[in-house]
Formats: structure tokens, C-alpha cells, sequence
């Protein structure tokens, strides 16, 4: 596999009048050209971090203690800004959750979008863009601004502004979650029609745990920023290692409506004010013992799928598969 993204070892804490919130806590991942990747976890597990880490988008205090990030090899650490910008509009695509935020409410859908394409395209080619996100009548939607749009259309331009220039991986952040429930799955599957088209990786954060085992070849659990669980979509889903992936699973299982928010587990996450040298999940896990709050479980190969839990085989022998859990 290729690497489209390498992430070694990534740290970020973020500055607060309280202290210093850390958000990533030693992410390694390899993100391979055009694979489908799916990061789900619970809000504040430090997944929009990750992904805005990638385009060197991060808030001002935003702080990154360790590690590096390559794009196509190059550095979005310690490049410089001309570097990265060219990074980011030649090989980076972004969609986020909110698409009015995205636009410029002061300027037309169709100079924005010849703005986002290379060199001078014509009327004829950023309304062939705008096609290709599937919105009809391309010449009205060009001409209009970004109010005059509905979300769904909105978010539509979004995802052609991401794709004008062929990028080599799209990221998208919870890209459905401002929209109305009937239009999800179409904004989804147009996301993965451009994925698909250009060859690109696609990155989705997401909490709808079922939706990215189901579109996305391999799916990253995070918690507390780490990589709690990775691997091939079914592997994770059909045997879930991690006991934080096992909850998700069974909080997944109680909701009816696809895309809804996860069912509450127990407690709540971690803020994380050093590095941890213990498990994160611990204080939730039904299964701890007094080595999970001393020694921090490194990630390692258990089943189909690599786990950071020092008691993942006997938990997994114990309690059975994921249709076992769900139930
Ligand atoms: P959600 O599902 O709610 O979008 P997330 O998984 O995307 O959550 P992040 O937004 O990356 O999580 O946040 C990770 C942690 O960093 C959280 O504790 C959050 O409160 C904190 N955080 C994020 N941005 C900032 C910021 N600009 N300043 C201070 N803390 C921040
Ligand atoms: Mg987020």
C-alpha cells in the first residue's frame, strides 16, 4: 500500500486559560492511496483535529508537541507556508460539516468555483464541475449565492470545490451532519461517485458508526486521541477487539435511524491534560484492571485487526462476536 498520508507519532495539545488540552496523543497511521477510511469515536476524541492536522489547518492554539505529518512525503510540519498552501489547493480536498461555512457568502457559486480550478477555466467548464456534483441546472447555481442554495445543494459545491483539482485524498468531516436525513445518503454517495472517479483517498469522520462500516474499506476507533482500533471494515465490525469498539457496536445496534448520534455509553470521555500513561478508556471500561491505569496498552496485531487493549483476546473469547454483542 502506498502511503497517500504518513502520520508518525502525532501529538497536539491545544492552549486553554485552563491548561493545555491534548487532542492527539501519539497517532500513527498510514492513510494508502485511493483506500476508503473511515475514523469514527465519540465527540472530543480528537477526530477533526486529526483531520484538519493533515491540511495544516489546526486553530491558532493549536500546538503540535511531536511527530509529523507527510502529504505526499512533504512535510505540513515544517514546510513552509507557500509549500503547504500548494499542498492543500493541488492535493488536499476538504468537506466539511457545515457547508455554508465553506463558502463565501459574498461572492458567486461560480467564481468560486473557477477560483478552486486551475487556471482560467470557461462558463462551460465550472458548470461541467457543478454537474459532476450533480446539481442540475449548473448555469442558476452559478449564478447564485450561497444563501440562495439549500444545504444539501450547498454541500454539493463543497464537494465539487474539492474535487476541481483532482485531488489525491478528499476529507470530509461529519460531511452529512448539518443536513436533513433524507438527503444523507445522496450527498454520500456522490462522495464516494468522486472517489471513486478520481482515484482519490477517502477520509470520513464520522460518529455514525454503521454507515462507515458499511461504505468504508477500513475503519480507524479513536479515543481520548489514540487509535484504540484499525482495520478492514468487516474485520473490526464482525470481531471487535477493543472493549470501547464493542461499546459503540451496542450503542450503535440500539438506534433505529441511520446517522443518528450514538446512544450514550456510560461516563464520559477523557480531557486530557499531559500525555496518558495509562489506558484512556479505563475509567469507563467495564473490563479494567489495575494494569490498564498503570501501563499504557500498545497497539498490536489481535485477531483481523491491530488493538491498543492489554486484555483484548480474553475479552474477545469471553464475549463473543460483534451479532453476540449487539444483541
Ligand atoms: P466532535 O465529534 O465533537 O466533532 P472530535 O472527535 O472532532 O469531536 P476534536 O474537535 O478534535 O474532537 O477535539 C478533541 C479535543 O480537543 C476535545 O477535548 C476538544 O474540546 C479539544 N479542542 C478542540 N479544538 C479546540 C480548541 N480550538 N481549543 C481548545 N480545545 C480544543
Ligand atoms: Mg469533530
Amino acid at each position: 500500500m502506498t502511503a497517500a498520508v504518513d502520520i508518525r507519532d502525532f501529538v497536539v495539545a491545544y492552549e486553554t486559560g485552563g491548561g493545555a488540552v491534548f487532542a492527539l496523543d501519539g497517532i500513527d497511521l498510514a492513510i494508502g492511496a485511493g483506500e476508503t477510511l473511515g475514523i469514527v469515536g465519540e465527540s472530543g476524541s480528537g477526530k477533526s483535529t486529526l483531520g484538519m492536522a493533515i491540511g495544516r489547518l489546526l486553530a491558532p492554539n493549536a500546538r503540535i508537541d511531536a511527530g509529523d505529518i507527510l502529504v505526499a512525503g512533504c512535510s505540513v510540519t515544517t514546510s513552509d507556508d507557500e509549500t503547504v498552501r500548494r499542498l492543500r489547493r493541488e492535493r488536499l480536498g476538504f468537506v466539511f460539516q457545515n457547508p455554508m461555512s465553506a463558502l463565501d457568502p459574498t461572492m458567486r457559486i461560480g467564481r468560486q468555483v473557477a477560483l478552486a480550478m486551475e487556471g482560467t477555466p470557461d462558463t462551460a467548464a465550472v458548470e461541467r464541475l457543478l454537474v459532476r456534483a450533480g446539481l442540475d441546472e449548473p448555469g442558476r447555481v452559478a449564478r447564485s449565492f450561497p444563501h440562495e442554495l439549500s444545504g444539501g445543494m450547498a454541500q454539493r459545491v463543497v464537494i465539487a470545490l474539492a474535487i476541481a483539482r483532482n485531488p489525491q485524498i478528499l476529507i470530509a468531516d461529519e460531511p452529512t451532519a448539518s443536513l436533513d436525513a433524507s438527503i444523507r445518503d445522496r450527498i454520500l454517495d456522490l462522495l464516494f461517485a468522486m472517489r471513486a472517479e478520481t482515484g482519490a483517498s477517502l477520509v470520513i469522520l464520522s460518529h455514525d458508526l454503521r454507515m462507515i462500516v458499511h461504505r468504508c474499506e477500513r475503519v480507524i476507533v479513536m479515543y481520548g486521541g489514540r487509535i484504540v482500533e484499525m482495520g478492514e471494515s468487516q474485520a473490526v465490525f464482525g470481531s471487535p477487539a477493543h472493549p470501547y469498539t464493542r461499546a459503540l457496536i451496542r450503542a450503535a445496534a440500539g438506534n433505529e435511524a441511520p446517522g443518528e448520534q450514538l446512544d450514550p455509553i456510560p461516563g464520559v470521555p477523557p480531557v486530557l491534560r499531559a500525555p496518558s500513561a495509562d489506558c484512556a478508556f479505563a475509567p469507563r471500561c467495564a473490563h479494567a484492571a489495575e494494569r490498564c491505569r498503570r501501563e499504557r496498552p500498545a497497539e498490536r496485531a489481535v485477531g483481523g485487526s491491530r488493538v491498543a487493549c492489554h486484555f483484548a483476546e480474553e475479552i474477545m473469547a469471553a464475549s463473543g462476536t460483534a451479532r453476540e454483542v449487539a444483541e
